[in-house]
């Protein structure tokens, strides 16, 4: 019988019988059920409701009503729930196992975090009710800010951004009106990324029209000083630099690199994605931040995407801090109020970003993560996420290869150097982890490592977990390094769908069903 490394059974019988081979006539894979489209389950004509029909009656649409057939397919209650059910079967989620992908912080989300959002207080309140019906819900976005200025010891906070990437602009577009102020928006045209950088930010600088200059890393995968010093100068309106950057390594000369942008008059924009790393340990404005953006879907536990857009508050240095755009909090007597319009404003507000104040259910989900943790849980949860990260890359060293000497912050980060000559690539690598039931970590990026595999951990996963996960990535390793590359070119086969052409999913894409 087939066993397992810890002696379980994983098959039935030991006839050979594989798993992958076994064809059924339901196309279902026991309890992985086959699930077609809406589409081709239910259809137009069909009713998922059993309701007498509608007596001749005269419209009130004033000649607006929908002519065609809108196509929709009609379907039952349980039709439309086992569709949903079923998709989600085959989704991986962090609640189904680690999760390493770098540079997104996949942590475990609280139950705690959930039940307070889901407070009727919290969850049910409208954008436009009036504020003295909403001074709870204003004092929690006042406390959150509250504390992420706490954690990064900076002057102010802009709530709005709904992701990083918004977040990246909202800083940015600081910068700029910054910049414009003084009068020198036509001579203050270059922003300085590294090589490393997050692709979000050379569009961030593009979005908010300067022109990006690539700075280089250097051999231990840090920011090449050289070349800084040799890019410094007047025309220098910003650098955007992550850290710990997306090596997973902490820019140990971030106070001189800080300095000489200063000094040239520029500001620093940092991303701060990777703030799982620091918080507690490194206040953002001693690095001398000017903005910075916390991603809350990443280190404070909301769900990616859940209950939908993230949020990416941006924390702001007193030179910055005028210009945050507006809608924004002050105090009003013993209450909160929201000051809504630039004209409004005694600061000078950039503008604004969207329609309403942020996404009240991140907020809720941040502030009960901070506040259940406190400023020493805070402080252990970064330390634990880096010592997780590290005791992957001591374990994982001798058969995969670090793309860098020395210790990391948060995540481990490996080229594809130990799979040379094996014909087996990141990508073939990362496949065949889906068929040990892992969803692969970020491959390919940072463009600065060849066939980069980058490896997040977070603090939430425990020592059996981790190794586990370093056993199965040894095994994988070993395999490929045998010469035995058949669990690895068609990977993944135990899962729902096989391999797929990913370039022309994204390139061509599929949106829209039309029938046959
Ligand atoms: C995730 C991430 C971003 C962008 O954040 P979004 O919320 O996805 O827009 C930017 N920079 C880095 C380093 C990131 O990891």
């Amino acid at each position: 019988m087939a066993m397992n490394s810890t002696g379980r059974p994983t098959a039935p019988t030991g006839d050979g019988a594989r798993a992958e081979d076994l064809k059924t006539f339901s196309g279902s894979r026991g309890l992985m059920q086959q699930e077609p489209l809406l589409h081709e389950v239910g259809a137009p004509e069909k009713c998922g409701v059993d309701l007498p029909c509608v007596p001749k009656h005269t419209s009130r649409l004033g000649g607006l009503e929908r002519e065609e057939v809108i196509g929709l397919p009609g379907l039952s209650e349980p039709e439309a729930l086992r569709h949903y059910v079923r998709l989600s079967q085959r989704n991986y989620a962090i609640d189904l196992g680690l999760y390493p992908l770098g540079s997104c912080t996949m942590k475990h989300n609280p139950r705690l975090n959930e039940k307070l959002a889901r407070l009727p207080g919290f969850a049910d309140v409208h954008p436009l009710q009036p504020q003295s019906t909403v001074q709870g819900a204003l004092g929690l976005m006042a406390e959150l800010s509250h504390w992420l200025m706490a954690i990064t010891g900076m002057d102010a906070v802009a709530l709005s951004p709904k992701a990083g990437a918004h977040g990246e602009w909202c800083g940015m577009m600081c910068v700029r009106a910054a910049i414009e102020e003084r009068g020198e928006l036509d001579t203050r045209r270059r922003v300085l990324v590294p090589q490393s950088a997050h692709g979000t930010n050379p569009a961030t600088a593009a979005a908010c029209g300067f022109e990006i200059d690539e700075l280089p890393a250097d051999a231990t995968g840090r920011v090449d000083m050289d070349a800084l010093r040799s890019k410094i100068g007047p025309d220098v309106a910003a650098i955007m630099l992550t850290n710990p950057n997306t090596c997973g390594l902490f820019e140990r000369d971030i106070r001189e690199i800080s300095d000489l942008v200063h000094d040239a008059g520029g500001y620093f924009y940092c991303d701060g994605a990777n703030l799982n790393a620091i918080m507690g340990k490194t206040r953002v404005r001693d690095l001398g931040v000017d903005a910075m953006h916390i991603n809350l879907h990443k280190t404070f536990s909301t769900p990616h995407g859940g209950g939908g857009p993230g949020a990416g508050p941006v924390v702001l240095s007193d030179r910055l801090s005028t210009y945050a755009p507006v809608p924004y909090l002050v105090r009003d007597g013993e209450g909160w109020a929201l000051v809504e319009e630039v004209a409004q404003a005694k600061a000078k507000p950039f503008g604004r970003m969207s329609a309403f104040h942020g996404q009240m259910g991140m907020f809720v989900r941040a502030l009960a993560y901070m506040m259940s943790h406190g400023a020493d849980g805070l402080r252990q949860v970064s330390e634990d996420a880096v010592l997780n990260a590290n005791y992957l890359l001591a374990r994982l060293s001798d058969e995969m290869s670090p793309a860098y000497d020395g210790l990391c912050m948060h995540e481990a980060l490996f080229d594809d150097a130990f799979l040379k000559d094996t014909g087996v690539t990141t990508l073939d690598f990362a496949k065949a982890m889906i068929d040990e039931g892992y969803h692969p970590m970020t491959m390919y990026f940072p463009l600065v490592v060849h066939g980069a595999m980058l490896i997040e951990p977070t603090e939430t996963e425990s020592r059996e977990s981790l190794n586990r996960f370093a056993d199965s990535l040894i095994s994988l390793a070993k395999l490929a390094k045998s010469g035995d590359t058949s669990r690895f070119t068609n990977a993944p086969t135990l899962a729902p769908l096989r391999r797929l052409d990913e370039t022309r999913a994204a390139r061509t894409p599929v949106l829209r069903w039309r029938e046959g």
